[in-house]
């Protein structure tokens, strides 16, 4: 099992609102979002590999089924152009193979390419993958996309509370927000903090936030005392919750 650090990345400015500028959209062009990431808990302990089939990749349109906020009447649905790539979840299981990850980033790339250009996209990971032979998985695919859509895209991340926040996660993504409950009950909200912290940003004109620091805290916890509903995990979220949501 992966040590349960949990790291935290300080972005300023993230959280804006921007209800006035909505008036405005109907006479503007919708911003172009594109969908894309790969999730999975893995566990280096296990002597099972993870395939691609576990995945269970949804491509194109499909992608829509995995967020309930997206579903065509939604209101986030309705203020941006969506291009959904790829999106892999697999269940917790053994390293990846290094076979199934290059066949899914490959897949995804290439969506990415022929659909491009984006005025954003939403990167939604679990931040626990172990693959074959690669170090920091979810900062290789960040930088990857990067490649592909340039680094003028916005880029918003959602993520496992005790995912890793590697520094080159943390310098190709623009937004990030993470769950606040383990075990993760608050996923979709989450999900929908990171696409709606999105669109806000494209459509108040925004975009990057001028600033953000990346702050390892290195807090060792065993994977059984990382619950919120426990007090160690519980408080330290009560003490950082407050800060974290402060407007920008
Ligand atoms: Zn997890």
């Amino acid at each position: 099992m992966k040590p349960f650090y949990i790291y935290f990345i300080l972005l300023l400015a993230l959280i804006t609102s921007c209800k006035e500028d909505q008036n405005t959209n109907s006479i503007k062009d919708l911003p172009k979002i594109a969908i894309a990431g790969l999730g999975i808990e893995s566990s280096t302990f296990s002597p099972a590999l993870t395939t691609e089939e576990a995945f269970h990749a949804k491509v194109g349109d499909s992608v829509f089924t995995r967020y309930p906020f997206l579903q065509p009447d939604s209101l986030n649905r309705k203020r941006a152009k969506w291009v959904p790539t790829l999106v892999g979840k697999s269940l917790p299981g053994g390293t990846v193979t290094r076979e199934a990850y290059e066949l899914l980033v490959t897949k995804s790339l290439k969506l990415l390419e022929e659909n491009k250009p984006y005025d954003g996209l939403f990167f939604d990971i679990h931040g626990a993958m172990s693959v074959v032979g690669l170090d920091d998985p979810e900062g290789d695919l960040i930088m990857r996309i990067r490649e592909v859509i340039g680094d003028d895209v916005l880029i918003s991340t959602s993520m496992d509370l005790h995912g890793n926040v590697s520094e080159r996660l943390a310098k190709h993504t623009d937004l990030i927000t993470a769950y606040r409950m383990a075990p993760h009950e608050d996923a979709i909200e989450s999900k929908k903090r990171a696409v709606t912290n999105l669109i806000d940003r494209l459509e108040s004109g925004k975009g990057k936030p001028a600033f953000k620091a990346w702050v390892p805290v290195p807090i060792l916890l065993p994977g059984e005392k990382t619950s919120t509903r426990l007090n160690l995990a519980k408080v330290f979220m009560q003490k950082y919750l407050p800060w974290q949501t402060k407007k920008g």
